[in-house]
C-alpha cells in the first residue's frame, strides 16, 4: 500500500518542464484518452487518464518503475481526440525520459525497449502483407500471426 511520505507533490510540475508536457494540468479526467487507446483495450492495467491522475497525486516512483510506462504504442489518438490538448503521448515520453534519467531504468534497457517497439511495427506490417497477400481471404490473423512467429523464431 502507498504512504503518504512516498508521494512527491513536485512531480507534476517536474514533469510539467519535460518537452511537450507543459499541458498536463489541463487534464479534467474526462477518460476520452483511455476510451480511444488501442493498448488499454487489451491492457487493463494501462490507462492514460489513470496514469496522469497518478501523476497529479505525486506517485512518482511507481509510475517509473511501472512496465506500462513502456506498453504506449505511440499511435497518438489520445493526443488527438483530447478536449484539453493535453498530449498524453508527449506525456509519457517525458515520463521514460526521467525514468532514464533518475536510474529507473538503465539507458541500455531503455535502447532495448526501443528496438522491441521497432520490431512490434515490423511484425504488423508482415501480418498485414500476409493477409492481404491470401487473396481468397481464408487466412485467419491468429493463424497468420502464429507462422509469423515460428517463422522469426527459426531465423
Ligand atoms: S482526454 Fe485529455 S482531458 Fe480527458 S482524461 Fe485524457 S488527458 Fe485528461
Ligand atoms: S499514443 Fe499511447 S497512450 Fe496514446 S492512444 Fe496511442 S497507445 Fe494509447
Amino acid at each position: 500500500m502507498l504512504r503518504i511520505h512516498e508521494l512527491d507533490p513536485r512531480f507534476k510540475d517536474d514533469l510539467a518542464r519535460e518537452p511537450g508536457c507543459q499541458h498536463l494540468l489541463r487534464c479534467f479526467s474526462c477518460g476520452v484518452c483511455t476510451a480511444t487507446c488501442p493498448v488499454s483495450e487489451i491492457e487493463p492495467e494501462f490507462s492514460p487518464s489513470l496514469i496522469i491522475r497518478r501523476i497529479l497525486y505525486g506517485m512518482k516512483k511507481e509510475l517509473l518503475a511501472s512496465p506500462a510506462l513502456w506498453y504506449c504504442a505511440r499511435c497518438a489518438n489520445c493526443s488527438f481526440q483530447c478536449p484539453q490538448d493535453v498530449r498524453f503521448m508527449d506525456i509519457v515520453r517525458g515520463l521514460r525520459t526521467m525514468a532514464v534519467r533518475e536510474e529507473f531504468v538503465s539507458p541500455e534497457h531503455a535502447a532495448r525497449l526501443e528496438e522491441a517497439e521497432r520490431l512490434v511495427q515490423e511484425l504488423r506490417r508482415r501480418l498485414i502483407r500476409a493477409i492481404l497477400e491470401k487473396t481468397d481471404g481464408d487466412l485467419d490473423p491468429k493463424d497468420a500471426l502464429s507462422k509469423l512467429l515460428q517463422e522469426s523464431e527459426k531465423t
